[in-house]
């Protein structure tokens, strides 16, 4: 296998075991990689041929971006082989008028971020793994974020895409267009496919003109009726500007603003929601006028209790820094994370049944409760203790998804089904649906080489 593999990719660019297992298994993760090789493509081409050779010998393959997720969606076996998009990392094209980017799978979203601000544009998707995310693995996984309720999903921001398929067939579909409605538009099958269809190497993607004023308000909300009356509010005064929406339970935001986090409150601990929202506008006096006088508004009308207004850019991002800063839930115990959809408003009544029913279920517990409430997606994190991890994780999903199923919300908003969630997937696609997709899986891939065992 190694040899084959050197003979596509040259010596360097493939990895045995014993060196991919001295590789990390992932930002989040305390384990390594182990697979029978790791493969490092820098074409489209050589990657053609790499799973040209692995489908005649029936060898499964597991693609890795930056391993950023969070749902074991591409953790690999032993006898499988990883093929990393890590030496793909070319922007090939930015088209200022046409406001478009051309890239390799590999590309880092932060660069990607920088590389369009230098012509004065933005890719919007942004999440708190942007250092190490990649474009990839963005579209693989569909990955949502920060700015959702302005700028939609990766799928909203993707053109077109070069995808590689399981015998190495290479079906080149690098739209540029905006709009074209010729026929079935494949790209969405791969987006959100989690590699199980094909493997994304090269995308054109959407880009926006940078936005040149900037508004952050961090507030608290009397009660969870306010938040939704204040989200409404807002959108409807900012005239298309609102950029997020982002709601935090008491107890993360007093976790995010205690040491040791570095983070501290930019209003009282007592209240029991926060919100974080932003505005990004094309002029800085009129939108921060406009920025303002809804908040007035909203004060006036009791949705807003308190609130901490940006006077600069150092503000904003002190802020955003006090809701990215999830890593604190990894103290003094282990977290079960969860990035679930439901209604707004089913959304109190659900939170307070969770917090009602899981001193019962599982004892000594810490929840935390935050998330894109604008998209209707709240992050729910229960953390245990380290010996307690593995008896108690089921019962915590099962206190978090089967409520779910009676509203139809969804086991995943954001982070996928990879091997996590898989049991749960049932409570969010009907039969019918888990049935379309094996289909088109068994269509795409019928040796079944591609990410095996993951989403279903
Ligand atoms: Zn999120």
């Amino acid at each position: 296998m190694l040899e084959a593999l050197r003979a596509i990719v040259g010596d360097g660019n493939v990895l045995d075991a014993t060196e991919v297992a001295k590789r990390s298994a992932g930002v989040w993760r305390p384990d390594s990689l182990k697979a029978a090789a790791l493969v490092r493509p820098k074409t489209t081409e050589e990657v053609s041929q790499v799973m040209r050779w692995c489908h005649a010998q029936n060898v499964s393959v597991v693609t890795q971006g930056g391993l950023t997720g969070l749902v074991h969606g591409s953790d690999a076996a032993a006898d499988q082989v990883i093929l990393s998009l890590e030496h793909m990392r070319e922007i090939e094209e930015i088209n200022p008028r046409q406001r478009t980017a051309t890239v390799q799978a590999g590309v880092v979203l932060q660069v990607l971020q920088e590389a369009a601000d230098v012509h004065g544009l933005i890719f919007p998707l942004d999440l708190g793994a942007r250092g190490s995310a990649t474009i990839g693995g963005n579209a693989a996984t569909n990955a949502g974020g920060n700015r959702v309720i302005r700028y939609g999903m990766t799928r909203d921001m993707v053109l077109g895409v070069e995808v590689v398929l399981a015998d190495g067939t290479i079906l080149s579909s690098l739209n540029h267009l905006f709009k074209n409605n010729a026929g079935y538009d494949l790209k969405q099958l791969f987006i959100g496919s989690e590699g199980t269809l094909g493997i994304i190497t090269r995308l054109v993607l959407r880009l926006r003109e940078k936005p040149m004023s900037h508004n952050v308000a961090f507030v608290a909300v009397p009660d969870f009726a306010a938040m939704g009356k204040l989200l409404k509010h807002m959108d409807r005064s900012l005239g298309g500007t609102l950029s997020a929406f982002e709601a935090m339970w008491q107890s993360f935001y007093r976790l995010v603003t205690t040491a040791p986090a570095k983070g501290r409150p930019p209003i009282s601990q007592d209240y029991p929601y926060y919100v974080l929202i932003e505005s990004l506008g094309a002029e800085r006096e009129s939108d921060t006028v406009r920025f303002n006088a809804a908040l007035e508004t909203a004060m006036e009308q009791a949705l807003i209790v308190d609130a901490a207004i940006s006077q600069s850019d150092a503000d904003c991002h002190a802020f955003w820094s006090l809701r990215d800063d999830v890593e604190q839930v990894m103290h003094g115990g282990l977290p079960v994370i969860f990035d679930i959809s439901l209604p707004i408003d089913e959304m109190e009544r659900y939170t307070e049944n969770l917090r009602d029913a899981l001193p019962a279920a599982i004892g000594e517990h810490k929840l935390w409760i935050f998330g894109h409430l604008g998209d209707g997606n709240l992050h729910v994190i229960v953390q245990v203790k380290p010996q307690d991890y593995f008896a108690m994780r089921p019962k915590i999903e099962a206190l978090v998804y089967q409520p779910l199923a009676a509203f139809r919300g969804s086991v995943s908003a954001e982070h996928g089904i990879g091997l996590e969630k898989k049991p749960y997937l049932s409570v969010s696609r009907s039969e019918t649906e888990i049935a379309i997709m094996r289909k088109i899986k068994a269509a795409l891939d019928p040796k079944g080489i591609l990410n095996p065992g993951k989403i279903f």
